[in-house]
């Protein structure tokens, strides 16, 4: 029997101590990059003769550009900005709640059910998307894909989703590290090269399948599948959607450009740009908190036709 008390007080402190949420996947980029080499080398054959290959250097080289960047610059703004924010509720917080393995569990379902949240916002409101839009840029699904994050993100204020369980009473760094593990699960469902997995796996947990069709611009497949490693929290609010016919990957006004700060940046000057654009206050904001398709010119029709109609769009038509 493992003495887990002994086993969580050497992880409590390593992780008390450390910037765990950006140095786990540093530690675990060696296992990233061999699945890579591993996904290349089993459809290296295959790519060269199909006209939709699953792997494109140029495409994995701009992903993992923009992973690389993404990490030395994360760990910056957690450091001086997310962890100081954090450490401040965490001075006010309801109740103390130390860590022991069931309360880990707990606090991985707590994490994930904020991540659901994260996600789906991410999606429909366009503040965040501007942030999130660069992870959805590859028109190729595998493992480099799962690299493709914007330096962005906690700019945007994705770290606020997760105050609740700060508040709640769990330590800051014990968050992160869970916030971490759960990202590093994400990383290996973003392959073509596993199928249905059994239905009770495909019932319970994000899998590869689910996340194709998260990917996917096909518009059944739009704002579906917001499950970090459950996709129960999709099935329980309606976002939930089977992959069924095959999916096209990427943006529906896909971005063509290898330039890290174009792929960065792009939503962002589209959003400000229809925020400076003349016009009542009230409609220019809502270009900020509105979803990615709105546009005031048809604000009533953006509202009749919903999410199915008018996909996001990633550029001014
Ligand atoms: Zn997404
Ligand atoms: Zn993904």
């Amino acid at each position: 029997m493992p003495d887990f008390n002994a086993l969580t007080s050497a992880v409590s402190a390593w992780i008390a101590h450390t910037e765990t949420r950006d140095w786990l996947l540093v530690l675990l980029s060696p296992l990233f990059f061999f699945t890579v080499a591993i996904e290349w080398l089993r459809f290296r054959r295959e790519d060269k003769i199909s006209s939709k290959p699953v792997y494109d250097l140029r495409d994995s080289m701009d992903s993992m550009n923009l992973g690389g960047i993404y990490t030395l610059v994360d760990v910056v703004i957690v450091v001086t900005l997310v962890l100081p924010a954090m450490a401040w509720v965490y001075a006010h917080r309801l109740t103390t709640i130390d860590i022991t393995p069931w309360r880990f569990v707990a606090l991985y379902l707590g994490v994930e059910f904020c991540y659901y949240w994260f996600h789906r916002a991410s999606h429909r409101i366009r503040w965040f998307w501007c942030a999130h839009v660069v992870h959805h840029g590859s028109e190729h699904m595998n493992f480099t894909a799962a690299m493709r994050q914007s330096w962005l993100y906690s700019f945007a204020g994705n770290w606020l989703f997760y105050l609740p369980m700060v508040l709640i009473g769990f330590e800051p760094h014990w968050v992160l590290f869970t916030l971490s593990v759960n990202l590093a699960y994400q990383f290996f469902v973003h392959t073509q090269w596993v199928d249905k997995l059994p239905a009770p796996i495909e019932f319970i947990f994000n899998t590869p399948s689910h996340h194709r069709a998260h990917h996917g611009r096909n518009p059944q497949y739009i704002d579906r599948n917001f499950g970090g490693t459950l996709i129960v929290f999709d099935r329980l609010f309606g976002t939930f959607v089977q992959e069924t016919v095959a999916v096209d990957y990427g943006l529906v006004r896909q971005v063509r450009s290898h330039n890290p700060i174009t792929l960065t940046i792009h939503e962002w000057v589209d959003m400000i740009r229809d925020v400076l654009r003349p016009g009542p206050l009230r409609l220019r904001l809502k270009h900020i908190w509105g979803p990615p398709e709105w546009d005031r010119s048809n604000d009533n029709v953006a509202h009749a036709s919903e999410r199915s109609s008018r996909p996001h769009r990633t550029a001014r038509p």
